[in-house]
C-alpha cells in the first residue's frame, strides 16, 4: 500500500456525479491525503500536474465511490457448509477466515461495510486490526454478536438471552465491547436449525427496551425478521432497520401474510429495510447454473420456504408504499460470496425494475446514508473520504458490469490498480 500523505489524481472515461446519478465524461478526480480535494475535467489538469501529483490514468472504467455494503458476516465461508462452519470452527479458524473475507471484500470494492454478526472475540479484534493498519480491509461498523434466544437464530454465534432483562444486558454488553451497531434476531432464521422463521422470538415490548437501551448509547439497531409478526413487531418497537423483512405467516406450508398498515407505519416512522434480495439471486443463479439442491427443508418447521417470486412482490409493495431501502449482500450466507456486493443492484434492476442509476445510488449514497455514514462516504465529492471503485464497461447501460472492481483507492491509498493486489 502506499502512502496516503500524498496529492493524487484519478482519470478516468466516467466518473459518477455528486448525486450518482449521472457520469461526468472525461473527468479526474483528485485527492489530498485520505481526502477528495477537488472534480474537474481532465482537460482542466494543469500540464505539470504529474511534477504535483501522482496520476493514475484509469482508461475507459466507471469510477464510482466505493461500494458500501450493509450485511456481512466476516466468518462465515459462503459455501454450501456454511452453516457448519460456523457451528465448528474455533476462535483462531473463525479470524483466520474473516481476515481473508476482509481483504477479499476490498478488493471487489466494498469500501464501507457493516457486519451483522459475528463473534465477539473475532469481530472486535479484526474491526482493530483493519482501523490499524495491521490488515486490509474495508472501513468497517460492527455489531459483534447479534442477540437471540436460546437456541435461537444464529445462537452459535450470538449472545443468547430470553428475557427483556437479559436482552438490555445483552445490549449494554455489546455497547461496552465497542459495538456501532446493535443485531437482533427477531425470529428463526434459515441457517438455524432449532429456530423457527416463521414465529417471533421477542415480543415487542422486549424489542422495544432494546431499542431505547441502543439509542441511550447512540448505537443503531437493526433486526432480522422473516415472519410477519416479527416485521410487525420490529415497526411498533421502532428498530431502526429492518433486516431481511419477510412476510412469512406462522403455520407450515402456507404463504405470505403482508400487512399493508404496518409498512404504512414503517414509512411514516422513517424505518429503513434491507430485502436481502442480492443474496436470493445468487441463490437462484448457483441452482440453475450448478444444478444445485433447492433450500432445504426447514429443520424444525417441517416445511418448504416461500418461494422467490411471492417475497419479491412483498418487497415491490414496500418499496412502492415508500420504504427506503439499504444494499446488504447478507456475505457469508450461502452463495454470498464476500466481493460481490453489486448482486445487489443486480437484483435492484432485475427483480424490482428499478433504473440501473438508482441501484448504482443505493449501492454507494443510499446505504451509506442507511448505515449513518453518509456524511462521510458514499459520493465522489470534495471534502468526502477518497473511497473510489473502477468497474470495467458501464453499469449504468449494464447493470452486471457492477461486479469486481478493477481499482480500489482506499483513504486515498491505492490499494488495486488494474486488477492487480497491492495489499
Ligand atoms: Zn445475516
Amino acid at each position: 500500500m502506499t502512502s496516503n500523505q500524498a496529492r493524487r489524481v484519478f482519470t478516468a472515461a466516467r466518473v459518477a456525479n455528486e448525486a450518482v446519478d449521472g457520469w461526468l465524461e472525461n473527468h479526474a478526480v483528485v485527492t489530498e491525503g485520505e481526502k477528495i480535494d477537488s472534480i474537474v475535467p481532465q482537460g482542466q489538469l494543469p500540464s505539470d500536474i504529474t511534477d504535483t501529483a501522482e496520476v493514475f490514468e484509469l482508461g475507459d472504467v466507471s469510477l464510482l465511490p466505493g461500494l458500501v455494503d450493509a450485511h456481512c458476516h466476516m466468518h462465515c465461508s459462503a459455501t454450501l457448509d456454511s452453516q457448519e462452519l460456523a457451528l465448528t470452527e474455533d476462535v483462531p479458524r473463525l479470524t483466520m477466515r474473516a481476515v481473508t473475507a476482509m481483504r477479499r471484500a476490498l478488493l471487489g470494492g466494498t469500501t464501507t461495510l457493516r457486519d451483522l454478526g459475528a463473534r465477539n472475540e473475532v469481530a472486535f479484534p479484526v474491526r482493530e486490526a483493519v482501523r490499524s493498519g495491521a490488515i486490509p480491509g474495508p472501513r468497517m461498523l460492527v455489531a459483534g454478536t447479534p442477540i437471540t434466544i436460546t437456541a435461537g437464530h444464529c445462537w452459535f454465534f450470538g449472545t443468547q438471552a430470553d428475557t427483556t432483562e437479559q436482552v438490555v444486558s445483552a445490549v449494554r454488553n455489546q455497547v461496552r465491547q465497542g459495538a456501532d451497531v446493535i443485531k437482533m434476531m427477531a425470529t428463526g432464521g434459515n441457517f438455524t436449525p432449532t429456530a423457527n422463521p416463521r414465529r417471533p422470538q421477542f415480543s415487542a415490548e422486549t424489542l422495544a427496551a432494546a431499542v431505547q437501551e441502543a439509542e441511550r448509547s447512540n448505537v443503531q439497531i437493526v433486526a432480522h425478521t422473516l415472519a410477519a409478526q416479527g416485521v410487525q413487531n420490529c415497526v411498533e418497537a421502532g428498530i431502526h432497520q429492518l433486516i431481511h423483512g419477510r412476510w412469512w405467516s406462522p403455520e407450515p406450508n402456507s404463504g405470505l401474510d403482508y400487512r399493508p398498515d404496518v409498512v404504512k407505519r414503517m414509512v411514516d416512522q422513517g424505518q429503513w429495510l434491507d430485502p436481502t434480495i442480492g443474496h436470493a439471486l445468487l441463490g437462484e443463479e448457483a441452482r440453475s447454473e450448478q444444478g444445485l439442491p433447492g433450500p432445504p427443508v426447514h429443520w424444525t418447521v417441517g416445511t418448504s420456504g416461500v418461494g422467490n417470486t411471492e417475497h419479491v412482490e412483498t418487497v415491490k409493495l414496500m418499496d412502492e408504499a415508500g420504504v427506503r431501502f439499504t444494499a446488504g449482500l447478507d456475505m457469508g450466507m450461502v452463495h454470498a460470496v464476500h466481493d460481490l456486493t453489486g448482486a445487489n443492484a443486480w437484483a435492484f434492476v432485475e427483480w424490482l425494475g428499478w433504473s440501473n442509476w438508482r441501484a448504482i445510488h443505493t449501492a454507494t449514497a443510499g446505504t451509506a446514508e442507511g448505515v449513518r455514514v453518509g456524511d462521510i462516504v458514499g459520493r465522489i465529492k470534495p471534502g468526502m473520504i477518497a473511497d473510489l471503485a473502477a468497474f470495467e464497461g458501464d453499469p449504468a447501460q449494464n447493470i452486471r458490469d457492477l461486479k469486481i472492481a478493477s481499482t480500489v483507492v482506499q483513504s486515498g491509498n491505492v490499494v488495486k490498480l488494474n486488477h492487480r493486489a497491492l495489499v
